[in-house]
């Protein structure tokens, strides 16, 4: 389909915010012909933000500010840029487009930073441009930049089949809190999975099951955090430890402490610890701030809204 929208307007800017995302459970198949792995999640997106403000511009360019802003790609190995491409190559509009990220989501720390960037460019360039596409085409384009990408734009706490790209929304009651020690070196994600297959070399992986995630989807009906606590699972948990073995200190911190339960999010190497209250979560922040295991802490609560416009200005 190729619209004709309306041409943005010189010195409009719009706003826009998306969430961090952890993975209550991750589920991980044996790789397809592709090197592809097919995935059982449990997505919830957080209050960590990140925030895209776009505006007009002949060119399309990037530019990033906020913690680690150093080490995020400015050129066309963003994926925002790349999602402001593609949704203009999409409507067939011939303007470019200035996206400012401000990064609070750890770069490299397995909780989406740079999906929750892509969703929002998304979001902004569809304000931006006036493209009159529906959700469903910005969730259609979102899943062709990258498995994340779709959750970012839909947020909440759903779960997440095939690549983690297919999305059916999970019933939750309440609010759940969490702490995160971040580190600054980061882990890849391609480099996780090979770990994961090596470890994995004698082909002892069975297609992940959804049913073994009843305990956890009861607990997040039931908004019972201690049971939630005890379901939360990572498949990529040892990989990430055998890549970067100072992971377990953050995880023992966090268990001392009185966590409900404690994960590494994602690909790594941020550690997620589950707290009994807000609270608690500014409790188990300072245990991982005194015992110096983590380049830095934050405190969140999920689940939250995915991709959504905060200001528009023309
Ligand atoms: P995921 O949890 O989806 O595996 P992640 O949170 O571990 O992702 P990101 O912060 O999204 O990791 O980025 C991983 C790598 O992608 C970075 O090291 C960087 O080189 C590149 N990258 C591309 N676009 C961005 C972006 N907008 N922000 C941060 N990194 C980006």
């Amino acid at each position: 389909m190729t619209l004709t929208p309306v041409a943005p307007l010189p010195d409009h800017e719009v706003r826009v915010r998306a969430p961090g995302k952890i993975n209550l459970s991750l589920r991980v198949g044996p790789p397809d012909a592709d090197g592809y792995h097919v995935l059982s999640t449990v997505f919830q997106a957080v209050s960590v933000y990140e925030e895209v403000i776009a505006s007009s511009s002949e060119r399309f360019e990037l530019t990033v500010s906020g913690p680690q802003a150093e080490v995020v790609p400015t050129d066309e190995g963003n994926l925002a840029l790349r999602a402001a491409r593609a949704l203009a190559d999409r409507v067939g509009i011939d303007a470019g487009v200035h996206l400012h990220l401000v990064k609070d989501v750890p770069v490299a720390g397995g909780m989406a930073g740079g999906s929750a960037d892509a969703a929002a460019a998304l979001v902004a360039c569809d304000a931006l441009w006036r493209t009159g596409l529906g959700r469903e085409d910005l969730v259609e384009i979102a899943a062709e930049l990258g498995s994340d990408v779709p959750f970012s734009l839909t947020g909440h706490t759903a779960v997440g089949s095939g690549r983690g790209h297919l999305l059916t929304p999970a019933l939750t009651r309440g609010e759940f809190h969490w702490a995160f020690a971040v580190q600054h070196r980061g882990l890849s994600t391609p480099a996780v999975y090979r770990a994961f297959d090596e470890l994995h070399s004698g082909g002892d992986v069975a297609e992940p099951d959804p049913e073994d995630d009843v305990p956890l989807m009861q607990a997040l009906r039931a908004g019972d955090a201690r049971a939630l606590g005890a379901a939360l699972h990572n498949d990529l948990q040892m990989a990430a430890l055998e890549l970067d073995p100072g992971l377990a200190e953050p995880l023992a911190v966090a268990e001392d402490a009185g966590a409900l339960g404690v994960v590494v999010s994602g690909s790594g190497p941020t550690v997620a610890a589950l707290a009994r209250s807000r609270q608690h979560a500014l409790v188990l922040a300072a245990a991982f701030t005194a015992s110096g295991v983590a380049d830095r802490v934050l405190t969140a609560a999920g689940p939250v809204a995915g991709a959504r416009v905060v200001s528009a200005s023309d």
